[in-house]
Parts: structure tokens; C-alpha cells; sequence
């Protein structure tokens, strides 16, 4: 049995039926159920269970039953907790063909980044399958006559809400590290991408981890989200999302001092300056604001250009747009896929339609997709804006699509000051040869990330998190580890 409806691409037939909750394939309690589209087509593809709060309550109850019966967490020894997290790792390996079609045929992506997602998830489990067996506490030296020993302990049971641009990715950033702590988990995918968390959850059983360690509630977010907030059987939420969702669940987690860890969204400067190395320089700028559709958190969004290469890069910009392929992501051809859904395509032409009355100069906007296979999908086509400064809306709202804005600077003051203006503070880029430049600017910019001569590289092994409304807490790395953490003291008396 799969969640795939009749006539679905066949790879739909591997994922499985129904979420998982306590080791168990289920329906709703309602046996409702809701759809999930093809973004390139239209058409509905798979039919996932509609989690409300009584599946909520059901997979909180298998996470915490989990936790303090001694299933996972401290009563299985972290050896035995790595052993699964390296065979989840190997079973996306092995899988890695039938993973990047699915996660294609929910969100939409092209195939190279899909497959770059799908072996970013099997080293991801690899990694955090090395962090189990290396999370020690410390001895710190309380005098002669006693004994004082930090221990680090899971935080108990998980609620990971995430979005749909990464699905399988941004699941496993948070799944990785919460497991090998030793932490249980209810995930709850976004609705419009559920099917590898589905697939991710017939993994984690197959590499034998117990039952309701981790549990996949498919739902809409105030449905199948929520209730996990507020239920106190739950220890800790780590989202990742929209700022306004990010602050409704920190205002929320309040009532009971939940843990939070937010990974919210950006509008990250990308600083081009006169002496950069303008071929890469144009090249990853634009491939920071078109890659994925422009559907990333720390897309480089506002693409600021010193005057002494301005004209050079608005128009390497505009070359690079109209080189962009779109179509479906199965295509080996295509280089950008359509957007999510038809809320994210409107919600994206809504600011491209109204940005030239808000006085922004349209300067380029590339082809949509010719086959009429197409012409229910949910593409939009990449375009170049050019705007005086941050007044347009289009400059300071995140957009979430492939809409980039280009301004010009004389100043390192001046552009540093321009960088820093939004309230976000995720990432940023700078192009430049001057290394005393690039790092000063780096330490000026207000952002969890800086990249230099380059753009969204996210490797697993270091640190991603945002400054300021972009978040709290930090991800990847041994960072993550905290955020699954508790940590104790116990002090022991040897005097007597
Ligand atoms: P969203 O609307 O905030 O949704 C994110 C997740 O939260 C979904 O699973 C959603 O469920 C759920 N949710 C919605 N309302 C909820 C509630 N009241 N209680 C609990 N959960 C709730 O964001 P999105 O539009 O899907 O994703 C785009 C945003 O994510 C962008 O702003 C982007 O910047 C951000 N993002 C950030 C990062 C990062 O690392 N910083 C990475 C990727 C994306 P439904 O799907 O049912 O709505
Ligand atoms: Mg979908």
C-alpha cells in the first residue's frame, strides 16, 4: 500500500501509506486525508492522512512513552544509538534514485539539486552518527574536598516543524542531531511536501529504531503544528518557517518555557565590490537568487554593486536569468523548476506585478516553459529588478521566488550600513580580492553567515543559524547538538 493515488508516477508507489506514529503505519483518527500536487503539472499525485489534534496527542504520546520507558535516549547506549543513525545513512544511499524523484515530484526542484539535498540528508546521518558516541561532559575543578560533574542529557521529546523547500533536508538537519542526543521526535512536515518525511520515517524503521522514537504527523500546520506547542508531554519545538509562524511559536512555547529553536527567513545582502572577481562574482549571485527558485531562506536577495562595475553586472544579471531553463525538475535540462505551489507562484507575481509602481525598474524577465504539459504548473520566470534603494517592497520583503534586486553603492560605509538595514540578519555575501575588505566587511555584517567569493554553501559539518528576526539557536554541526541538549550538574561531596 502506498499514498500514491492511480495513475502516479510509478517511484510514488515507495512511499508508504498512511504517517507513522508508534512504530505503526495509521490514518486519522477521521480517516481524513488531504492531497499533495505535482508543482510542474498541476495534478494531484498522493493523498497523505490529515493529522488533527487527536494524532497529534497520539504521536506526542509514543515519543514521550519512548523517551521514559527506555526505548531510545539514555537507556540505549550511544554506540547502539549510532549504529542505526550510520544504517539510516546508508539506507539513503541506497535509495538515493527513488528519494530524488519523490522530493521532485512534491516540491519541484531540478535534478541536480535534488540529488545535492538527497546525499546532504545520508551525510547528515553520517555525521551526527560520529557526534552519538562523542557527547561528553566536563569536570570542572571545585577544590579538593568535592567532586562536581557537568553531564549532558537529551531534552526529552521533539516537536520539528519544517518547511517545504528542503523537505527531506531541512527534516533531517533537525531528525539527525535530536536522535543521536539520544531525544525523541514528533516531525511534522509542511503540507505541501510530506512524502520523503514519510520515506525517512520507513528508513528509520528499517535500520531498527524502536517504535515512537520517531513519529511523522502529516498535516496542516494549525491542525497538526499546533497542538504540539501547547501539549506538555512535549520538551522542546525546533521550526523552521516564516517569521510570523516563528513568532507565534515563541510567544506560545512561552506559557511553559518550551525550548525553541527558530530557523526563520532573510533578505541577505550579496556585496559585490569594484576589484571582485566579477565572472564568479555574477555567476554566483545569480545562482544565490535563482537557485532553488529563489525559494531559500538565505537567498542573496538583494544584490548591492559598486558604481565602478555596476553596468557589468547588471548586465552579467540579466544574461544569466535569460540562460535559465524551466521546466520540470525530472528534466536533466532544466535548471529551474516551478514554485511550490499556486498560493507561493501568486504570492511571488503579486510582488514582481506591483514592484514597477513602486519604483523599482523591471529590467529583464526570462522565458517560462514552453510544453503545454506545463501550463497548469506553477512556474514563475526569474527576473532582474534594478531599485534606488530599499523603498520598493520588493527590497525589503522576503519574496521567496526568483526575483532579484540590484543596487548600486560608492561606499564600504555606505553599503555596510545598507546591509545591515532589514531585520533580518541570516546571511550575507561578499565578492572582493581584498582580503583585509572581505574580512572587515564579514565582521560588520549583522548575519549568522557571511560567505566570501561565494554563496550558500551550507556544509553540515559548520554552523547556520540567523541573527537578529532571522532566528534563535543554531543548527548543523556540532552546534545543533545544544539545541537537544540539557545540561546538569552533579555535585558530590567527598569530605564527608
Ligand atoms: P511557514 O508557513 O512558517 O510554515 C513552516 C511550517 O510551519 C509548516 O510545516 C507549517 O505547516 C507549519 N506551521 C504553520 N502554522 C503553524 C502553527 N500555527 N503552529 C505550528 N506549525 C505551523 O513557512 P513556509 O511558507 O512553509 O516556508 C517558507 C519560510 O521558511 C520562509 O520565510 C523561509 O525564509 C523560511 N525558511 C527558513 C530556513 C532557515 O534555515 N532559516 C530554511 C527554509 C525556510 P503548513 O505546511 O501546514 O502550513
Ligand atoms: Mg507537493
Amino acid at each position: 500500500m502506498s499514498s500514491a493515488v492511480e495513475g502516479a508516477p510509478a517511484v510514488l508507489a515507495r512511499v508508504p501509506s498512511g504517517m507513522h506514529i508508534n512504530g505503526e503505519w495509521v490514518a486519522a483518527l477521521d480517516g481524513e486525508e488531504f492531497e499533495t500536487l505535482d508543482p510542474a503539472t498541476g495534478r494531484v499525485i498522493a493523498r497523505v492522512p490529515r493529522a488533527r489534534a487527536g494524532d497529534v496527542a497520539r504521536a506526542v504520546a509514543a515519543a514521550r512513552e519512548a523517551f521514559d520507558g527506555g526505548r531510545w535516549g539514555e537507556s540505549v547506549s550511544a554506540r547502539d544509538r549510532a549504529r542505526i543513525l550510520h544504517r539510516m545513512s546508508d539506507l539513503v544511499r541506497e535509495r538515493r534514485d527513488e528519494l530524488v524523484e519523490i522530493e521532485i515530484l512534491d516540491c519541484g526542484k531540478p535534478l541536480a539539486d535534488a540529488r545535492g539535498d538527497i546525499d546532504e540528508v545520508a551525510f547528515m546521518f553520517e555525521y551526527y552518527a560520529g557526534w552519538a558516541t562523542k557527547i561528553a561532559g566536563d569536570i570542572p575543578p571545585v577544590g579538593t574536598d568535592a567532586l562536581s560533574l557537568v553531564v549532558r542529557e537529551p531534552v526529552g521529546v521533539c516537536g520539528l516543524i519544517v518547511p517545504w523547500n528542503y523537505p527531506m533536508l531541512m527534516a533531517a538537519q533537525k531528525v539527525a542531531p535530536a536522535l543521536a542526543t539520544g531525544c525523541t521526535v514528533v516531525l511534522k512536515p509542511a503540507e505541501q511536501t510530506p512524502l520523503t518525511a514519510l520515506c525517512m520515517a520507513a528508513i528509520a524503521e528499517e535500520a531498527g529504531l524502536p517504535a515512537g522514537v520517531l513519529n511523522v504527523v502529516t498535516g496542516f500546520g494549525v491542525e497538526a503544528g499546533e497542538p504540539m506547542l501547547t501539549d506538555e508531554r512535549v520538551d522542546k519545538i525546533s521550526f523552521t518557517g516564516s517569521l510570523a509562524v516563528g513568532r507565534h511559536i515563541q510567544r506560545t512555547c512561552a506559557d511553559q518555557l518550551k525550548r525553541v529553536t527558530l530557523e526563520l527567513g532573510g533578505k541577505s545582502p550579496n556585496i559585490i565590490f569594484g576589484d571582485a572577481p566579477l565572472d564568479d562574482a555574477i555567476v554566483g549571485s545569480a545562482a544565490g537568487i535563482f537557485g532553488n527558485q529563489g525559494e531559500v531562506c538565505s537567498a542573496g536577495s538583494r544584490i548591492f554593486v559598486h558604481s565602478s562595475v555596476y553596468d557589468r553586472v547588471l548586465e552579467g544579471m540579466v544574461a544569466e536569468a535569460g540562460a535559465i531553463r524551466l521546466g520540470s525538475g525530472l528534466d536533466e535540462s532544466t535548471t529551474m523548476g516551478p514554485l511550490v505551489s499556486a498560493r507561493q507562484r501568486d504570492r511571488v507575481m503579486a510582488y514582481v506585478d506591483g514592484a514597477p509602481a513602486d519604483g523599482a525598474r523591471h529590467v529583464f524577465s526570462g522565458a517560462m516553459p514552453e510544453s503545454d504539459e506545463f501550463a497548469d504548473g506553477f512556474f514563475v520566470a526569474p527576473s532582474v529588478f534594478e531599485v534606488p534603494d530599499h523603498s520598493p517592497a520588493i527590497a525589503r520583503e522576503e519574496i521567496f521566488g526568483p526575483v532579484a534586486t540590484v543596487l548600486r553603492f560608492d561606499e564600504v560605509e555606505e553599503v555596510v550600513r545598507l546591509a545591515n538595514q532589514t531585520e533580518y540578519g541570516l546571511a550575507a555575501a561578499i565578492w572582493t580580492r581584498d582580503i583585509n575588505l572581505a574580512l572587515n566587511t564579514a565582521r560588520r555584517v549583522r548575519a549568522g553567515v557571511v560567505w566570501i567569493n561565494d554563496s550558500q554553501p551550507a556544509p553540515s559539518e559548520s554552523l547556520w543559524g540567523g541573527y537578529k528576526q532571522s532566528g534563535v539557536g543554531r543548527e548543523l554541526g556540532p552546534y545543533a547538538l545544544d539545541a537537544y541538549l540539557e545540561t546538569k550538574q552533579i555535585y558530590v561531596n567527598l569530605g564527608g
